[in-house]
């Protein structure tokens, strides 16, 4: 008997049937049989058995077919290990033949005869002697006179009746299925959904409960939640006279399920089958423990499970079911965190473009931030401000970003650059905002000074068109497709709360703005990983003052100018203070070159001329005396702080004084002030000695005592290597994987996104570097990092703060090694914080 046959076996409760011998539609049948549903007997062939057959090895036909009732049609349907893999297409009524047509005309009727077999014979010549399904387009219909016409037509074309025998058709239909899951197509598909190359495929003859006939009969699904929402709400089609899933096919008018204001339903037609159904389906959805999709076929009233398969869903269903499941004490909140990948949360965190929706490709770039937006294209930052006083969302076009667009990028709905990677400007600072962002989309071509673009299609885009950016795959769209809104529900909230209790390492945000660490806090972000200062100098009122201080003669002067920016810094950090409400928070001091704040257009060499009452000559003088051939290696971080030690010493004391002033009406605070781009120990000695003296300072002129924390921003290679030297002065290490890549590999962090695709098309990366970290070479300098550094000073506080914070793969690195947190965008917390639930658990 089948029984004693591993590979070819009738599906009892304990049969020797798994997902990863049979696939997964033979394992899930199985549960069904365990949870004694009205499931037709079924024999499952395990992937080796499909593997031989396709090599032209038969298994024993006639021993399946005793497992079935005499004169019984069957079905055979696909079961590959993950049913996202695909796979061939069921085939319905084996068994039917010129003999069994003439009882069923007897005892079904003849139009219900005619369809069976008339169906049989179309997906036997399409699949198995390999027709050209076109040869059937003309059949008139599914009567007795389409019959002959299809019978006719497949006898013409292979020259041969039409086979009579089950036991030859089931062989053909085994054989061609088994083929067509080793074709190259085939495999190359699944390849793309994830599937290795040696993918199995197995497969279960089902007997058939044929749908038409007489009394109710009929197929159709059902599932208890709707698909884009996840809420409950049984969903479904149901079609009289019909087989396999042919309720959902398009133009079908097919019947809803439960009764409402929709027309007739499958209540009203079979009130007692339709309650069967329902409890048939909730209990499957409490012992299989996920939501299902149910198959049905209702033969005569009474109902029978063809099958279940997990509700496909997007992001935002995922969370609203998995937490439904914990409440419904089915799932544990571990499994309901686990079953959630991380990822996929940005569908919740950021508006997205309708799964429904139709989408007009114009062109695509690298997705740099996620979510989508749609507005009116504007080519420049003040445009982009003068859309937004109008209340007109836009989005912004560049060639590429800098400091001086922030303020543009603020007012836009989105960003678009045709330059630049995921760590560019653009894309750190669209992160940071929420703001959905496609950079290097070098297939368009952008003509700025025209303001146009040229699409590959060869349309032309200007000013004033409304495209969609789809941030999260990339793609720039025409129009204006359906939305959906962001989901931060209930769902999302108790979901996140489990994350957090069972993670193990910190999440912090990197947050620059009021708005920023309000997002920060909102997502119950640990504190403030990295306040890059230098972004509040853009702000309106502070560009002339700060370039009023870079245009200072003397060191007097200087310290002059910066008095005027030293109440404007201390409000910022009294800001970011009180939003963190005692949350640590850590304030990098100034990083940039100054040279990126000054005008580069001459209209805005002359607006600055005016501004400081100098000839145009002598600022575009002392411009092109500030430029540098490597900006990136040149006059900054630290570097400037050493030579230009003012800045920082105001810096420091507006840090101590708006710590002070926080702390007299909230919690105490203890910040952090962070020293980046440090190479060599003795800039930490010079930095730390001016801000020690500045702290001093403040205690006495105050006289009140604050504590606070100095640490160093690893990010060239050799703070790595030399980090036991510094690490003494300092409470902790933030590696600034940015530049540590970028230094590592020689690669600039800026154009990089030009050949990115490339390199990893041609397998030189594995990934791009800047996106997700890589272990082998940037990470070895972060593991020697933090193995020197906790020599010398075993408590020292270790993290990561560059773009690679909020990548899962990345967070699993650090957590190995040791580190006590990671820092990221504030929309990017959510995500980091299941990754690391996920590591912990
Ligand atoms: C870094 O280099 O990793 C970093 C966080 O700093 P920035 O991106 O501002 O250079
Ligand atoms: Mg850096």
């Amino acid at each position: 008997a089948v029984h004693s046959n591993p590979h070819t076996t009738l599906i009892t409760p304990d049969a020797p049937v798994t997902a990863a011998t049979h696939g997964g539609r033979a394992k899930c049948l199985q549960r069904l049989v365990r949870l004694d549903l009205p499931v037709p007997r079924t024999v499952a062939l395990s992937f080796d058995a499909v593997h031989r057959i396709a090599k032209g090895e038969l298994p024993d036909i006639a021993a399946i077919l005793d497992e079935f009732p005499p004169d019984t049609l069957l079905c055979v349907r696909p079961s590959s290990e993950d049913p996202d893999w695909g796979g061939p297409g069921a085939v319905l009524n084996i068994g039917m033949n010129d003999a069994r047509y003439v009882e069923f005309c007897d005892s079904l009727g003849h139009d219900a005869a005619a369809a069976l077999y008339l169906r049989f014979v179309q997906a036997y010549a399409v699949h198995v002697a390999r027709l050209d399904p076109d040869m059937f387009d003309d059949v008139s219909d599914e009567s007795a006179h389409g019959l002959r016409e299809t019978l006719h037509a497949y006898e013409a074309e292979t020259e041969e009746p039409f086979p009579q025998d089950l036991a030859e058709q089931l062989a053909g239909v085994l054989r061609s299925m088994a083929r067509a899951w080793e074709g190259t197509s085939a495999r190359l598909l699944r390849q793309a959904k994830g599937a290795p190359a040696d993918a199995g495929l197995g497969l279960v003859v089902q007997a058939m409960v044929p749908g038409v006939g007489q009394g109710e009969c009929g197929s159709g699904v059902l599932q208890l939640v709707d698909t884009t929402t996840g809420l409950p709400q049984i969903t479904g089609r149901y079609l009289s006279q019909s087989q396999g899933r042919d309720a959902l096919g398009a133009g079908v008018e097919a019947l809803y399920l439960e009764k409402d204001v929709r027309g007739r339903s499958l209540e009203d037609v079979a009130p007692a089958a339709f309650a069967d159904l329902k409890r048939h389906a909730a209990h499957m959805r409490e012992k299989l423990r996920e939501e299902m999709q149910v198959e049905f076929v209702i033969e005569n009233g009474h109902v029978h499970i063809l099958d279940g398969v997990r509700v496909a869903r997007g992001g935002r269903a995922a969370v609203r079911i998995v937490v439904r499941l914990v409440q419904d004490g089915i799932l544990t909140p571990q499994e309901a965190v686990m079953r959630i990948e991380p990822h996929s949360l940005n569908e919740l965190l950021h508006r997205q473009v309708s799964p429904k929706a139709k989408r007009d490709v114009l062109g695509r770039g690298i997705p740099a931030s996620p979510g989508a937006a749609t507005g009116r294209i504007v080519f420049t930052s003040a445009d982009a401000q003068a859309a937004a006083s109008r209340r007109e969302p836009c989005i912004l076009v560049r060639r590429e970003t800098s400091p001086e667009d922030i303020r543009g990028m603020h007012a836009a709905a989105g960003v678009l650059t045709e330059r630049g990677g995921i760590t560019s400007h653009a894309a750190v600072i669209g992160r940071g905002l929420g703001l959905p962002c496609i950079v290097g989309a070098s297939e368009m071509t952008f003509l700025t000074d025209k303001k146009q673009i040229v699409v590959p299609d060869g349309r032309v885009l200007r000013a004033g068109d409304i495209i969609t950016l789809d941030g999260t795959s990339g793609q720039v769209l025409a129009g204006e497709p359906e939305m959906l809104e962001a989901a931060l529900d209930d769902a999302f909230q108790t979901l996140m709360g489990w994350a957090e209790d069972a993670s193990d390492i910190g999440i912090r945000a990197n947050a620059d703005s009021p708005a920023d660490a309000q997002t920060a806090r909102n997502f119950n972000a640990e504190g403030i990983g990295l306040c890059r200062t230098e972004h509040m100098f853009f702000e309106p009122g502070r560009l002339t003052v700060m370039r009023e201080m870079i245009f200072a003669e003397s060191s007097a002067d200087r310290a002059a100018v910066l008095e005027r920016l030293l109440p404007m810094q201390r409000d910022d950090f009294v800001q970011l203070f009180r939003i963190m409400q005692g949350q640590p928070v850590c304030i990098r001091l100034f990083d940039p070159p100054l040279h990126e704040f000054l005008p580069a257009t001459r209209t805005g060499q002359r607006e600055l001329a005016e501004a400081l009452g100098l000839p145009v000559s002598d600022v575009i003088r002392r411009i092109e005396a500030m430029e540098e051939y490597n900006p990136m290696l040149g006059l900054r971080g630290v570097r400037l702080g050493v030579t230009v030690p003012e800045i920082y010493d105001m810096q420091a004391r507006a840090i101590f004084e708006a710590t002070l002033k926080a702390s007299q009406d909230g919690d105490p605070v203890v910040p952090e002030i962070m020293i980046p781009l440090v190479s060599a120990k003795r800039e930490v000695e010079l930095v730390k000695r001016r801000v020690d003296a500045v702290a001093a300072a403040v205690r006495a002129e105050q006289r009140q005592a604050f504590d606070f924390r100095l640490g160093v921003m690893v990010e060239t290679p050799r703070a790595c290597l030399r980090a036991a030297e510094f690490s003494p002065y300092t409470s902790f290490l933030s590696f600034g994987t940015n530049d540590l890549t970028q230094m590592t590999y020689g690669l600039s962090r800026d154009d990089a996104g030009r050949f990115m695709s490339d390199y990893v098309n041609q397998g030189v990366f594995r990934e791009d570097p800047f996106h997700v970290l890589d272990t082998d070479g940037v990470g070895e300098l972060l593991k020697l990092g933090a193995e020197r550094g906790r020599e010398t000073n075993p408590g020292i506080t270790l993290s990561i703060c560059g773009e690679h914070g909020g990548n899962p793969e990345s967070i699993a690195f650090c957590r190995a090694a040791g580190f006590d947190y990671v820092s990221c965008s504030p929309f990017r917390v959510p995500v980091a914080r299941l990754a690391a639930a996920h590591l912990a658990i």
